[in-house]
């Protein structure tokens, strides 16, 4: 049975948004019998932070959503993604990019009121795709480190995904690896799901628009392409995306307005129609009441009275 996975970034505390979309993961995985892997994504190594690590580790613990198997680390895998670099480098479906990211910016900016195709909005333009060998020569003798860019070229894919249906997205010229040398997000991601033998992709469906490159890379680079399930994030009580601003939003600060991990638990299972407001409840309780093909597509807004004291 292939595994499921939640796969955090140590860069901060994770927030209640971050908590409610681990158990979703928990729970498609355990739904359909699965293994349910940890993977910290500590690629970034001047913002990861072995604190924002643990008290990711212990908030899940916290909450009662175990995992399988030790604690997979990003960080730890270089080798495998240098490797998948150079297979595409060698396949020649890369280019180096010297241009700065304001350089990116003003080309792009130039371009609005031009016809720019299927590509999304502030996609790279394509500026490096082209280059003589003497233009390269003559950025790198000016001191420009250049990144590597998969040559995509708009190619047009498409994907199901299980909550956000039928998806179809054209696919720029990104970044497969930055100019310090360091392999890039869309790719890593991909090379980790397929040697972790990840068969189902469940995270936040702010991720549902970059879905379409990992899903490109993964068929550039001969790997089965897994499956996706993209849920609706949690919003403040104002409606914006949840973040630090809105206050006390993460386990830590819930803890310390007075709800314990067990009444945060019995809010997100209320907030997934799966138990009643206040209900006493466990990871195990709400799986059995789970129903992957039922979860709508509405973000959850947080009660203000969540970030408030408990009376
Ligand atoms: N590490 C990413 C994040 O915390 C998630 C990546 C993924 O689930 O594919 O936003």
């Amino acid at each position: 049975m292939p595994d499921g996975r939640f796969a955090p970034s140590p860069t901060g505390p994770l927030h209640l948004g971050n908590l409610r979309t681990a158990l979703l993961a928990w729970l498609f995985a355990r739904h359909d019998g699965s293994r349910f892997l940890l993977r910290i994504e500590d690629l970034d190594a001047v913002a990861s932070r072995a604190e924002h690590e643990a008290s990711a580790i212990a908030d899940l613990a916290a909450l009662g959503l175990d995992h399988d198997g030790p604690v997979l680390r990003q960080s730890e895998r270089r080798p495998a993604h240098d490797a998948a670099v150079e297979r595409l480098v060698v396949d020649g479906l890369t280019y180096p990019c010297y241009c700065t990211r304001r350089e990116i910016l003003a080309e792009v900016e130039a371009a609005v009121s031009a016809p720019h195709g299927p590509l999304p909005a502030g996609a790279y333009p394509g500026t490096c795709r082209d280059l003589t060998a003497a233009e390269r020569a003559e950025r790198e003798a000016a001191g420009r480190r250049p990144s590597l860019r998969l040559r995509a070229a708009g190619e047009v894919v498409t994907f199901v995904d299980r909550v956000a249906g039928e998806c179809t997205g054209a696919v720029d010229d990104f970044v497969v690896r930055r100019a310090d040398g360091a392999p890039a997000y869309n790719l890593v991601v991909v090379v980790d799901d397929n040697d972790d033998g990840i068969g189902e992709v469940v995270r936040g469906d702010d991720l549902l628009d970059t879905t379409p490159r990992q899903v490109l890379v993964a068929r550039l680079l001969g790997l089965d392409v897994p499956a996706h399930a993209h849920v609706p994030l949690v919003l403040g009580p104002d409606g914006e995306r949840l973040a630090k601003r809105h206050g006390s939003v993460t386990l830590t600060d819930q803890v310390a307005l007075g709800r314990s991990p067990a009444d945060v638990l019995s809010w997100f299972g209320a907030s997934l129609d799966l138990c009643e407001p206040g209900e006493a409840v466990t990871p195990a309780d709400l799986l059995t009441r789970f129903d992957p093909d039922a979860l709508g597509r509405e973000p959850w807004v947080l009660p203000a009275e969540l970030l408030l004291p408990v009376p």
